[in-house]
């Protein structure tokens, strides 16, 4: 008997070879009817033989192109119409807009044949792409993801292109960027006096970075920074022109063999290099590395990726080496998108720049993992794999709009059922990282077609993001740092008991109005309570002193100057500022309390290192983790105090004492230890978030620790432990 059915699919099906997918299952099952791409994600009316639908459905659900990612499949039966053929038509808009943008991909292995290819009509096309690969979220202006809806929509496809973009059966159907020397954008290289050429642009980029030049290379989601990744005079200049002290760089080798050339990697490093994703990977550096050390200085790692873009293959083709490519921005702010940009803010950085005319629309950075063992941590959740999104079975009217945290912004919605994490935007604290927050926001809202009827966000009355939800004149509710930390990777895994969630970061504002970091939550989806937490300290100088990490060290030190190791490093500072920290102590000027274990690591880096300030987040437990010793099996003691405190004074009063490397692990150790100790005691599930968490050494005791003593604990797992999560923490809390 002949039946027909309409199914409506849901989530990353557009702009992924779904259609055509769709179209040749018809084909095989003999069904007809159409397909065509809806504002929701797919739609399909299929009417034939009732028995061959079991199959069909099957294969719908289980053999979709790779990039594909199917949330929901609605089904239904419908009259039968009596089609003659199947079709695939045009997009329909419909009012809701539910279908998920696909992230950025990177160049799949057919392109880069043909690129490779002298007989291919698209050899050493620089922006070559097909249905597999290249561009989406980067140069989508709204939805439905149509070629007229991109920033392609200026170029006119030539009738090849057009042919291919045309038959359901070549791999380029319906590959929105679609394009070709003839047609598409064209690459120039351009110098900062005015200068530009698109004859032989790359050659001429390899040509400035085989001089020790600094460059810039448009990629995918914004601009690289590049330069010769062997010439330390190149990078040193680099440091110096970009006011870029210690922070590493990441490095673009060519292909995982010249990975190995200069790094050890484990098996689950290489697998995540060649994902997909693309994502720069952290990764050990060899003993005989001959990459400069002002790469990554005191650090034995460096941040590796291969190339995603057809322009990467073509330079490291010509360059036969690792280069240095580091995302274009003023330190702080979001990556460059335009060279307008990239002209008015890098000018004296850069010489000479690679750029072409395909708009960048949303920018994003690049995403960064590590691995523990197996596990991959992500770092930075950005091109590649954002925006997430979430189907969920929470049912809710509201259409909720959250804003983060103020560092490591990114925003998060929830529309019907739906959760979307946007790329990581940057720290909130230029003009301009604001305005690429508020962009994110627009570009949620048009793709989305979503209005917030709620706003939710940090409580800190001084981050970016909360100040902005102040004046929207929309319902803000005000959620605790730490706590959305936790609900956000209770949401990832699913779990709705009462956990011990532990939360450890830099800085956070907790309910009782001192800053927080260092949190043991008995933590429910409704509700949290903190049960232990480190002794607070005074943060003299406030949050804006935190690159002083000696200050911290004084603060912590200042009550036992009796003690005659603590005396001496008091003594170590000049006269004057050791009036003005006194003072503030004493008086309580401009110090907040503050229990934070990110700023513990900051005294523990003073003390061990002798180290007066950072310049990047995170420095202080990079340094210590260097020093790190398997080897060293002791920690500092466990004392909790009547008030549920955690004391540790006693800690950095031994470290005075000890050698570097015994201190540093010993700190690290005592860390892991006191998790163990208060996750004994709670027998509950433990959730894990804060920055503090991405430190691979304090990790990697951890799980070791917890797999030995049988104890069951969550890490965050698409998202990072750092604050780009709080977004999506803020929405769960919403739900509940
Ligand atoms: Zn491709
Ligand atoms: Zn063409
Ligand atoms: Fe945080």
């Amino acid at each position: 008997m002949k039946i027909c059915k309409i199914y409506e699919i849901e989530g990353i099906v557009q702009g992924v070879g779904f259609r055509p997918f769709v179209f040749s299952l018809a084909k095989k099952y003999n069904l007809n009817g159409f397909v065509f791409n809806s504002s929701s994600g797919v739609y399909i009316e299929a009417e034939g033989d009732e028995e061959v639908f079991k199959s069909f459905e099957s294969e719908l659900q289980n053999s979709v192109p790779p990039l594909a990612v199917v949330d929901t499949i609605s089904i239904a039966e419908t009259a039968l119409k009596n089609f003659h053929d199947f079709k695939i038509t045009k997009s329909a808009h419909s009012k809701s807009k539910n279908t998920s943008i696909s992230p950025d991909m990177s160049l799949c292995s057919e392109c880069e044949k043909e690129l490779k290819d002298k007989n291919n009509r698209r050899f050493g096309y620089p922006l070559i792409n097909c249905t597999n690969c290249g561009p989406r979220y980067s140069i989508i202006r709204t939805v439905p993801y149509d070629r007229v809806n991109s920033s392609m929509s200026g170029f006119k496809m030539c009738p090849e292109c057009e042919a291919e973009y045309n038959d359901p059966l070549n791999r380029r159907y319906h590959a929105q960027p679609i394009s070709c020397p003839k047609c598409g954008p064209v690459v120039k290289f351009h110098d900062l006096n005015g200068f530009s050429t698109q004859d032989s642009p790359l050659e001429k980029l390899a040509h400035a970075i085989n001089e020790g030049k600094i460059t810039a290379l448009k990629g995918m989601g914004g601009f690289h920074i590049v330069c010769d990744a062997l010439n330390e005079r190149a990078i040193l200049s680099l440091r110096e022109k970009k006011r870029r002290k210690t922070k590493p760089f990441a490095v673009l080798f060519s292909s995982i063999e010249m990975i190995k050339e200069y790094c050890d990697i484990t098996i689950e490093e290489e697998e995540a290099l060649l994902s997909q994703i693309r994502p720069i990977v952290l990764v050990k550096k060899k003993k005989t590395c001959a990459l400069p050390e002002s790469i990554a200085p005191n650090i034995d790692r460096i941040g590796a990726f291969l190339p995603y873009t057809p322009l990467h293959v073509l330079l490291l083709e010509i360059l036969k080496k690792p280069i240095i490519a580091t995302s274009a921005n003023i330190s702080g702010e979001p990556i460059i998108t335009s060279k307008e940009k990239l002209c008015e803010k890098l000018s004296s950085v850069i010489e000479s720049y690679v750029d072409f005319d395909r708009e960048i629309v949303n920018f994003s950075d690049d995403s960064v993992l590590q691995l523990i063992g197996k596990r991959s941590v992500f770092l930075r959740v950005s091109r590649g794999v954002a925006p997430i999104s979430f189907k969920t079975s929470y049912k809710s009217k509201e259409k909720i709009l959250a804003l983060g945290a103020h560092q490591k912004s990114a925003i998060a919605i929830f529309n019907d059922s739906n959760i979307i994490l946007s790329p990581f935007i940057g720290d909130l604290g230029s003009v301009e990282s604001i305005e690429a927050f508020e962009r994110s926001i627009n570009t949620f809202k048009n793709f989305y077609d979503f209005t917030p009827s709620l706003l939710v966000c940090d409580k800190h009355p001084n981050y970016a993001s909360t100040i902005w939800a102040k004046k929207q004149n929309i319902p803000t509710v005000f959620v605790q740092h730490h706590y959305a930390h936790i609900l956000a990777v209770m949401f990832e895994h699913n779990i709705n008991e009462e956990v011990l969630g532990i939360a450890w970061d830099g800085t956070g504002l907790g309910d009782d109005g001192t800053i927080w970091g260092g949190e043991f939550f008995l933590c429910a989806l409704k509700e949290k309570e903190r049960v232990y937490s480190f002794k607070p300290f005074k943060l003299l100088g406030g949050e804006g002193s935190i690159e002083n990490i000696d200050r911290i060290a004084f603060s912590i030190l200042y009550p036992c100057k009796q003690n005659a190791l603590a005396a001496e490093f008091l003594d170590n500072f000049s006269h004057e500022e050791r009036y003005l920290l006194e003072r503030s102590y004493e008086k309580d000027i401009n110090a907040p309390l503050c229990s934070s274990v990110g700023r513990l690591f900051d005294a523990a880096a003073a003390i061990i290192l002798k180290q007066k300030k950072v310049t990047y987040d995170g420095e202080s437990g990079l340094s210590l983790e260097a020093l790190y010793d398997k080897n060293v099996q002791g920690r500092y003691e466990i004392i909790i105090n009547e008030n549920d405190e955690i004391e540790y004074v006693y800690w950095f009063l031994k470290m005075l004492e000890e050698d570097p490397v015994t201190a540093a692990s010993k700190f690290i150790n005592t860390l892991a230890a006191l998790i163990i100790h208060i996750a004994k005691k709670e027998r509950k599930k433990v959730v894990l978030s804060g920055g503090v968490f991405q430190n691979r050494t304090l990790l990697e005791k951890l799980i070791e620790l917890f797999e030995k003593e049988h104890i069951e604990f969550f890490l965050p797992k698409n998202i990072s432990a750092n604050d780009s999560s709080i977004a999506l923490g803020q929405i769960v809390y919403m739900l509940n």
